[in-house]
């Protein structure tokens, strides 16, 4: 790594001031009393736009990146930490792969399917479209104090619908859910309510392989690797590019290149006020700075969609906000309202998938247990299906 910028050369790690053992650090904190600036500059501050569009200066290290902050806490350093990570993982070696999973590709780190990530929902959508509904809206809980059941109203294209249930994993964003609850719990919804979720803008373009500078293709011609992530210190808006006709068949034509690029997030909020033309024509500006030749023809724009409130940000504060929602619930005699979704577990989709299906036990779990107990069989109702445990349609 070469500086051409003020760096402080990584230091051996110092040990956590006093004033840090007692208050919860950012990312910018922890990776650079670790690791140094430069690495926070040029390593962590791009990767951290990268997952959450965010400012590391805001974002926990224990939130947000809490497999990395544990191992100064298990080893004293992080070098410490990893040393006695790998030796527990060699005395407890995790479970094997699920046989059901095809193996994993070599060298692979990331996935998509065939024909983009819609074939998961709709795959889901599929197998068991008798138990789910679209298009639902949730507008209100409440508890039936006779029954003990959560009372959700939705509405729905055919007028609105009562869904009644023991327990229910809500996975809607935060700020919905507080919307949602504030009439039940005043405090969870203050809670859940102060999340921030940054905006963030997908654009797509495809060039033309001969618009790509010499030196980013290799022999063959191809623009080989995952993408670009672009530190903040280099003057550059955009916040990364997926090169996703390079990691994925089938997305161009031969001969085209197409990019995937995310603008926006934390620390430029204004793209929401920007047409989709002019993300476009930033998107391409930055890209000629290191990927396309500079007097090359104007890209196609084959797409540009803006989420307002995109990827909840794990800043300082977050855990406290999340037990607090959950108190709150609590203290509202929702105990089985059960909390789901990015911003309880992470934002990476594998997290989310994984903690479904943690959740989905836990409920079944519990479910078993009321009918051995006795209790209701978990025969929830609603005016249209039998038992339904997820908010979000
Ligand atoms: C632009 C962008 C790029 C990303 N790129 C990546 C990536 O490359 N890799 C990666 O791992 N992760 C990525 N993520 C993050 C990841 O996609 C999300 O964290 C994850 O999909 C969130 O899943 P979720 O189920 O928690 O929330 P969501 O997928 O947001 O699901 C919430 C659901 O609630 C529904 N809903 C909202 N209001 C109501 C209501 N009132 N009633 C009923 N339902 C409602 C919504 O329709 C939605 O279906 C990206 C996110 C964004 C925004």
């Amino acid at each position: 790594m070469h500086a051409d910028m003020q760096v402080t050369r990584p230091q051996p790690a110092k040990p956590p001031s006093p004033q840090c053992t007692y208050r919860e650090e950012s990312v910018k904190e922890f990776v650079s009393r670790n690791l140094g600036q430069e690495v926070f500059f040029r390593l962590i501050d791009p990767f951290c736009s990268g997952v959450y569009a965010g400012d590391p200066a805001k974002l926990s290290m224990k939130a947000a990146f809490g497999r990395i902050w544990i191992l100064e806490k298990m080893g004293g350093s992080l070098v410490g930490g990893s040393l006695k990570l790998f030796q527990e993982r060699r005395n407890n070696p995790p479970p094997p792969r699920n046989p059901q999973l095809p193996p994993k590709p070599k060298g692979q780190t990331v996935g998509s399917f065939r024909k983009g990530l819609k074939m998961l929902p709709e795959a889901i959508g599929r197998n068991i479209k008798d138990n789910i509904r679209t298009n639902w809206k949730l507008t209100g809980v409440s508890k039936d104090a006779s029954s003990g059941h959560y009372v959700l109203n939705y509405e729905t294209p055919t007028g609105p619908q009562e869904v009644r249930s023991h327990q229910v994993i809500a996975t809607l964003p935060s700020w919905v859910l507080a919307d949602v609850l504030r009439e039940k719990s005043a405090k969870a919804a203050e809670a859940l309510g102060s999340l921030d979720y940054p905006p963030v803008g997908a654009v797509t373009l495809s060039y033309p392989i001969s618009s790509v500078k010499d030196d980013r293709k290799n022999a063959e011609g191809k623009v080989p690797g995952f993408g670009q992530l672009h530190p903040r210190t280099q003057g550059i808006t955009t916040l990364g590019t997926i090169y996703s006709s390079s990691l994925f068949p089938g997305r161009a034509p031969d001969g085209n290149l197409l990019l995937l690029s995310y603008i926006g997030g934390a620390m430029n909020r204004g793209i929401v006020d920007q047409t989709p033309e002019q993300l476009a024509d930033q998107v391409d500006k930055d890209l000629r700075t290191m990927l396309i030749k500079p007097d090359a023809p104007k890209p196609r724009m084959v797409g540009v969609r803006v989420w307002p409130r995109a990827i909840p940000q794990f800043n300082i504060g977050h855990q406290e906000q999340l037990e607090k929602a959950k108190a709150g619930l609590s203290e509202a005699g929702m105990d089985d309202f059960v909390l789901g979704g990015n911003y309880v577990c992470g934002v990476a989709l594998g997290k989310v998938v994984d903690h479904g299906y943690e959740l989905a036990q836990a409920v079944a779990n519990r479910a078993a247990s009321r009918s051995s107990n006795g209790g209701n069989s978990g025969k929830d109702s609603t005016s249209q299906q039998p038992a339904a445990a997820a908010s979000s349609a």
